[in-house]
């Protein structure tokens, strides 16, 4: 990832309004987001969660859009998370409390008003209420994403306090950030459910290591730290390295196949999810749908040379 040295002009780009237009205008960057995006509209997404749980695999929906800049557009993203919940909560997957449950949304705060001038705070937290409450009677999770380093102190402390009322509920730590480690041993404690994924923001030296060796070691030390405590990890990476070092922790941990699991990126080492299921083991998807692609998009087109090179070539030869 952190080798690519395109990443910082991608990731900048990624925040960039003139070259949104022009890519997202670009009719051929469509048939490449297919890829990674599993559609515009909320049908279908739940068509693709469909053929994914029908492969024994899980899922966790991501209604896409970040850049909230209104209370109307946060209600907007709330009205569309309680009209997924409702679509999920008629799947046979639909789980009561205790157990693990095979269906999850995952939702970013800034799309539910976290970065509004005023009381972004208290109107993100009174919106992932909502969404808790009606995910509660779901029988569907959610795990609020992890989001640049400015926003994790937010983040994490919104996540405590609705965990006071909804224990399920997951957060997500990033190892390339200096602190991940500690905040995994604060947040591993029994019932937590933490996501542990590397990181995808352009981060500062200051607060995130920026070496690909130290982002792994990084991550490393942080599973152990999961794996030895009393929650449910969630290990999100396609690194064959990370893959291998997960299973023999989990033994060396006492843990059996249910008690953590594997996710990855819809459209990323499909084969490798499909091997991981057949062994038995939980893999859950991670599953984006809607219009607002242009950030996530641009966030995979970072992390891997192959990815941007395959976009290049067919945007040159249509
Ligand atoms: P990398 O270091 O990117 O890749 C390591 C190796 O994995 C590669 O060398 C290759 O062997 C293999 N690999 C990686 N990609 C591919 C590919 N496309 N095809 C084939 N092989 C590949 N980030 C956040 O900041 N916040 C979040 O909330 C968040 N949620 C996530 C949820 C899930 C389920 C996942 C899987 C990732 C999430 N991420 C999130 C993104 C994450 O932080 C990384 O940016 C991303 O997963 C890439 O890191 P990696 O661990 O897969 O390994």
């Amino acid at each position: 990832v952190f080798e690519n040295p395109l990443r910082p002009a991608i990731l900048a780009a990624a925040r960039s309004t003139t070259l949104k237009a022009a890519i997202t205008r670009a009719p051929v960057t469509r048939s490449i987001v297919k890829r990674f995006i599993a559609g515009e509209t909320r049908a279908a997404a739940l068509t693709a969660a469909r053929a994914i749980l029908d492969t024994g695999r899980l899922i966790s929906i991501d209604h896409l859009g970040e850049d909230t800049t209104d209370e109307a557009q946060a209600g907007a993203a709330v009205a569309e998370y309680l009209a997924l919940l409702s679509d999920l909560a008629a799947l046979p997957e639909a789980r009561e409390p205790g157990g693990v449950r095979p269906l999850e949304v995952s939702v970013k705060l800034s799309a539910l008003g976290q970065a509004l001038p005023v009381d972004g705070r208290e109107i993100a937290l009174a919106n992932a209420r909502t969404l808790c409450a009606a995910a509660e009677r779901s029988g569907v999770w959610i795990t609020v994403d992890a989001e640049d380093h400015t926003t994790t102190d937010s983040t994490l402390s919104i996540v405590r306090e609705l965990r006071a009322d909804y224990p399920w509920l997951g957060a997500v730590l990033q190892s390339y950030l200096r602190r991940a480690e500690t905040d995994c041993r604060a947040l591993a404690g029994p019932d937590s459910r933490i996501r542990l994924c590397k990181g995808a923001y352009r981060e500062p030296d200051l607060v995130a290591f920026q070496a690909k060796a130290d982002v792994d070691a990084s991550y490393l030390r942080c599973l152990r730290v999961l794996m030895e405590g009393g929650g449910y990890p969630m290990v999100a990476s396609h690194d064959p390295a990370i893959i291998a070092e997960t299973d023999s922790m989990a033994s060396g941990t006492g843990r059996d196949a249910a008690d953590f699991e594997h996710q990855m990126l819809y459209g990323i080492r499909d084969g490798e999810q499909l091997r991981l299921a057949g062994l038995g083991a939980q893999m859950r998807v991670y599953l984006p749908y809607g219009g607002q692609w242009y950030g996530y998009f641009m966030r995979r087109l970072a992390e891997r040379p192959a990815n941007l090179g395959f976009f290049v070539r067919s945007v040159f030869t249509r």
